[in-house]
């Protein structure tokens, strides 16, 4: 194979990062044991810091953008893996220290490859993405915790009309559970309520700051923004129920008290999927495969060129993306 491709890269732009299209070949991917053929990437919230540089998320330029990728084997210097393989990659720091998925092409570790579930085209893998994967994993993390399983109460979910929000309110509903999706988007209304959203609450009524603890209202919850709305639901949370954080899209600080967890027993369970380990990613997996509604996740996706990246990545950053973004980099 002597082919070259376009990629979506990030370069170092008199000392800033700038992303950019360039044309590649397969001797400047890194020298890592499996080549695979990539057919999809997706766009998620990180993605969009990274392009449009809002954070600083590559740690070594030049570096190929995309923390996910869906595709074929085409080579292998592993015994794991073979050509024609269909399998997928969720962060293990693509995008940050490893070149990721935007570009036709990728090389990468034997250990950082997940086989594409029998369950999902790679085109709904990537609908799912990293941005689904986590709110997987969120579930699980709260189920885990043991005090919240369907019928136990209401649960809710913050930045609902995002990828992760979205994958969370769907999974949440086919489980059984009753979801509140909280939103700063009323026009989502119908489309958070045909994902199995049983009530929405408007995500100003929780980016306010107030008290530490506050009437008992949410089993459980997913979180996606993090600030003042993570401290708010921790501080509404019922005793011994728990909050999965995984994400900051309305700040990185958590202005909170102690309160909540140490007189009402209340869990903040930390969720990353970037450096997950592979039984963690196999059971989240899993856990999409059986629960999460093949409709919902057509309504929750849309294919987007690879050359839309630039414009995609001001409006996630700009909090404007619903659902997911699935990209098409053939
Ligand atoms: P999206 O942009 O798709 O969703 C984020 C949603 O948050 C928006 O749709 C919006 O929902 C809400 N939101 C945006 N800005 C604000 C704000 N200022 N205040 C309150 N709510 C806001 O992103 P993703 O779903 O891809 O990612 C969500 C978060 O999770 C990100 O911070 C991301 O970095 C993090 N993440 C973390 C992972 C991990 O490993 N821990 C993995 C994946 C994601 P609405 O319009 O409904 O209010």
């Amino acid at each position: 194979m002597s082919e070259t491709f376009r990629a979506l890269t990030i370069v170092d732009e008199e000392g800033k990062p700038k992303a950019g299209f360039q044309t590649l070949s397969l001797s400047d991917l890194p020298d890592h044991d499996v080549l695979v053929e990539v057919a999809f990437s997706t766009l998620n919230y990180k993605d969009g810091l990274a392009i449009t540089g809002k954070g600083r998320i590559a740690r070594r330029l030049p570096m190929v953008a995309g923390i996910d990728l869906a595709g074929t084997v085409r080579e292998s210097r592993s015994d794991a893996w073979k050509p024609g393989d269909k399998v997928i990659v969720n962060g293990w720091g693509l995008s940050e220290t490893e070149w990721g998925g935007y570009a036709r092409f990728a090389r990468v570790k034997p250990e950082w490859l997940v086989r594409l579930p029998d369950a999902f085209t790679a085109e709904q893998a990537m609908a799912i993405g990293t941005a689904g994967y986590t709110a997987a994993l969120c579930v699980n993390a709260l189920e885990d915790w043991g005090t919240i399983e369907p019928g136990s109460g209401e649960v809710l979910v913050t930045g609902a009309a995002g990828g992760v929000g979205s994958t969370a309110v769907s999974l949440l509903a086919a489980k059984g559970y009753r979801v509140t999706a909280s939103t700063g988007r009323a026009e989502t209304r119908d489309y958070l309520s045909s994902l199995g959203a049983s009530a929405l609450v408007d995500r100003a009524s929780l980016s306010e700051k107030s008290g530490p603890l506050q009437k008992e209202r949410w089993s459980g919850a997913v979180d996606s923004v993090g600030s003042t709305t993570l401290a708010n639901l921790l501080a509404q949370t019922v005793y011994g129920g728990a909050v999965a954080a995984c994400g900051l899209a309305g700040g990185a600080d958590l202005p909170g008290t102690v309160l909540p967890h140490i007189l009402r027993s209340v869990a903040l369970l930390g969720v990353d999927s970037v450096m997950a380990p592979q039984a963690k990613r196999e059971r989240a997996w899993a856990l999409l495969a059986a629960h999460l509604d093949r409709k919902h996740l057509a309504a929750i996706a849309r294919m987007e060129p690879l050359s839309a990246l630039p414009q995609l990545a001001q409006d996630i950053v700009a909090g404007k993306i619903r659902g997911r973004v699935v990209i098409d980099v053939s």
